[in-house]
């Protein structure tokens, strides 16, 4: 191990960084309804005693803020700025079936148990635990570490980091997105389409249903073309392929009329290089197949769209982390994609920001009953961030440098997190 990877791993207290996952985990954050004030106000307070300053509050709505705080103005200091993007709030909890306090922090076993603990809390406290780390080896950093904490990520994003977006207010050269992955380097994800599709028929008395037309019939057929996923596609090699759930479905007035209207809601998953043009003309397409065209035989909304995303294998700052994570665990990271969206797509597609989703914790326990993160997972996470806090020179620069670690998304160990 490198003199640096020797002082870091010497300096990280696993009770630093548990102590913070647990108090974050105990300021509840759901959403919905999304309430997220408690938690930024205790960052606030925290950032200001290592020295960050205020940083600023953005709200767009009642107890909706985000977080901004740096360490400086890379503009001013002219170092490169590494951003640490990370969601506070958390999906619900119903306490049934949990065996351990969904806001307690309890660590048993090795494994520190509570909402937000591994999706993303751990991560968060992890970024900041390891800040800490590097002021306290007393270590001059290349770059500004800038935290946006922010809110609303579980449902879209618009009040959080689409806030910062609109406003301008993101602006770095690179990204670093703590959600868990394992921590496994996570290159790609996958985006998203809700849609309502509402099917018309023709009323008639429940006793003659041939003297009407069933909008549930017409709407089953549908349910049944979209389930089935026969859409033109070419897997991706971190994502596999797309899904399309039809999770919804709604329709009649009672036993005895032929029903009027059906809606079905459905959850398209898509791979990089679809748009939400594409997404809509898939969907349109198969139901063409069954001989319905949209307008007469039914209507399709769009309820939300979230674009997926990815960082080519080879770019600079996939190797500053992998050669991080290298330099203080000995092995070579694993590369994963994820089956559903992160904040890092805003970076990827609408900044042009090289972003990695890099964090403890694992995908399958977020958003489930007794969600954990492993402490050993916390404590690696931390060490790994100050390494890539301690060397993280831009990624332009990088680019002269031969020696980073070249990933192969073929690689052992690769596998989709689903
Ligand atoms: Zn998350």
């Amino acid at each position: 191990m490198r003199p640096l990877a020797r002082e870091i791993r010497a300096a990280v207290d696993v009770d630093v960084v548990v102590s913070l996952t647990r108090d974050l985990v105990r300021l509840r954050s759901e959403n919905p309804p999304g309430h997220e004030s408690d938690v930024i106000a205790y960052l606030r307070d925290l950032f200001r005693t290592i020295g960050l300053g205020d940083g600023r509050i953005i709200e767009p709505a009642p107890g909706r803020q985000s977080l901004l705080v740096a360490t400086g103005d890379g503009a001013v200091s002219g170092k490169p700025v590494l951003l640490v993007n990370g969601h506070v709030d958390t999906v619900p909890v119903r306490p049934d079936g949990w065996r351990h306090d969904p806001f307690g922090g309890e660590v048993h076993d090795g494994r520190l148990y509570g909402r937000g603990s591994a999706d993303m809390k751990g991560g968060i406290a992890g970024a900041i635990t390891a800040l800490q780390v590097c002021r306290s080896l007393g270590l001059e950093l290349p770059c500004e570490v800038a935290f946006h904490l922010v809110a609303d990520e579980e449902l879209g994003g618009a009040h959080g980091t689409a806030v910062l977006l609109e406003k301008g207010l993101i602006a770095a050269d690179a990204c670093l997105d703590p959600e868990p992955t394992g921590l496994q380097l996570c290159l790609a994800e996958r985006g998203l389409m809700f849609a309502r599709v509402t099917t018309r028929g023709v009323p008639a008395h429940g006793s003659e249903p041939s003297k009407g037309r069933s909008a549930i019939i017409t709407a089953a057929a549908i349910a049944q073309v979209l389930h089935d996923n026969e859409f033109p596609q070419t897997p991706h090699p971190l994502l596999g392929t797309t899904t399309c759930n039809v999770g919804v479905i709604r329709g009649g007035s009672g036993p005895n009329v032929v029903p009027e209207e059906c809606e079905l809601q459905i959850d398209r998953r898509v791979l990089p290089g679809d748009t939400q043009q594409s997404v809509v003309r898939g969907v349109v397409d198969r139901i063409a197949s069954l001989g319905l065209s949209r307008g007469t035989d039914y209507e399709l909304v769009v309820d939300m769209f979230c674009e997926p995303s990815e960082i080519d294998a080879g770019h600079p700052f996939v190797g500053t982390v992998a050669d991080s994570y290298r330099a203080m665990t000995g092995r070579l990271p694993g590369i994963t994609g994820l089956p559903f969206t992160t904040d890092a797509r805003f970076m990827r597609n609408q900044l042009g920001i090289p972003a990695v989703v890099f964090g403890p914790g694992k995908l399958d326990v977020a958003h489930t009953v007794d969600e954990y993160v492993d402490v050993d997972s916390l404590v690696t996470a931390v060490s790994v961030y100050a390494h890539i806090f301690a060397g993280f020179t831009g990624t332009q620069r990088l680019r002269d440098v031969p020696s980073h670690s070249s990933i192969d998304t073929g690689v052992d160990g690769a596998q989709s997190m689903t």
